[in-house]
């Protein structure tokens, strides 16, 4: 039997430690780097259309842009995705995960006063009844974000995914969790609950033609392993690297088509298994508290607890690019000896 929130063990992620920033923080950041001048605001994508040499883009405001090539990163609810699988298509929409989360930021001071800087200063994961409570610093220390994630069994019949104002609902679920968390939902104003949804069928492929999609337009998943954003950065950085090497200016159908075969037969596995142990992380957290444990079996959950994180943490990223390269590189070989076979 373990005491209120008692240490059951510490997850390193060395060499930097575990570093947290706000989405904001990190758009602004790749914004500047970006360039303004290579973006553009308050355009809503509702339809593609490809021809043999172009993809046209059609936006809500009723104006359109012709492109060589379309990379959707439009998230979760892809209308790039929508368009490529189609709509009636089972993998176009997302998933119930079965669970969900309250979520709010809390002064890092007040929450220093409520539990101890030990706990308000540092990342923690508690276990607990059905569900885990996470919380990390955020804004520099000033502010901590914390989430406290029940699991919600059967299907989501509501239509919005996110609930406004549900304090109460939150104090009744996590009413039989210990002292320390109970002050922590004392500090949360009244959050809300967001349900969270999942890309659980995945279409044969993520392009088609001269369109693909990358990040959670591609496979979405629970943020049980904190790794969504990390898989979009991989997928964007090795498709950055294969289409490099194709003349910007007029490339062709062969050559478009090879980098997305080298992007997708790189990322699309490694994706899916983040995809997959990260749906599998809720019952791993959750499932903990109702064990009846010996010792044995807890120094076995901190080593899986360990492990599960490390290949994410520490692939070898360059390496998975020039995988892909390698893999355009056979295909456009294969395309030109086709050619060559039949002159
Ligand atoms: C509660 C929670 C906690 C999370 N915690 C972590 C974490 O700790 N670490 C981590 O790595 N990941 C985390 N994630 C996952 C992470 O947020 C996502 O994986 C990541 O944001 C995916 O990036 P993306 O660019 O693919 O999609 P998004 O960030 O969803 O960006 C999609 C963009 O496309 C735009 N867009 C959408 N539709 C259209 C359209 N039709 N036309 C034009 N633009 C459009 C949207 O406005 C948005 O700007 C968390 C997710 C949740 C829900």
């Amino acid at each position: 039997m373990f005491g209120d929130a008692e240490l059951i063990t510490e997850l390193m992620a060395p060499p930097t430690g575990n570093l947290t920033v706000r989405r904001n923080d990190l758009l602004a950041l790749l914004a500047d780097k970006a360039g303004p001048e290579h973006a553009a605001f308050n355009k809503k994508l509702i339809g593609l259309e490809q021809s043999d040499t172009c993809v046209t883009l059609k936006f809500g405001d009723g104006t359109e842009e012709a492109a060589s090539t379309v990379i959707g990163c439009d998230g979760i609810h892809s209308a790039v995705r929508r368009s490529i699988v189609g709509a009636e298509n089972l993998s176009a929409a997302p998933q119930f995960s079965e669970c969900g989360v309250y979520r709010a930021i809390v002064s890092t001071e007040k929450l220093e006063q409520a539990i101890g800087p030990e706990i308000a200063r540092t990342s923690n994961v508690f276990l607990g009844p059905d569900g885990y409570v996470i919380m990390y610093p955020v804004d520099g220390q000033k502010s901590v974000n914390v989430g406290l994630w029940p699991r919600r069994r059967g299907p989501w019949t509501q239509r919005e995914w996110v609930i406004p104002a549900q304090k109460e609902a939150m104090e009744k679920e996590f009413d039989v969790w210990g002292g320390t968390v109970h002050k922590i939902m004392e500090l949360m104003d009244n959050p809300p609950f967001f349900a969270t949804h999942h890309h659980s069928f995945q279409p044969d492929s993520f392009y088609k033609g001269r369109v693909c999609f990358i990040g959670d337009a591609a496979h979405s998943m629970p943020p049980h392993q904190g790794a969504g954003a990390g898989q979009a950065m991989e997928d964007a950085y090795v498709l950055a690297q294969v289409l490099g090497r194709i003349d910007p200016k007029c490339p062709s159908q062969e050559e478009i088509k090879a980098a997305f075969k080298g992007y997708e037969t790189v990322r699309k596995p490694r994706s899916q298994r983040v995809l997959d142990t990260s749906v599998e992380a809720m019952g791993f957290w959750s499932d903990f508290y109702h064990k009846d444990l010996e010792s044995q079996d807890v120094q076995d959950f901190v080593r899986r607890a360990n492990e599960r994180f490390q290949w994410i943490w520490h692939d070898d990223i360059a390496g998975q690019a020039e995988r892909a390269r390698r893999c355009m590189q056979k295909d456009l070989d294969c395309t030109a000896v086709k050619v060559n076979s039949v002159h």
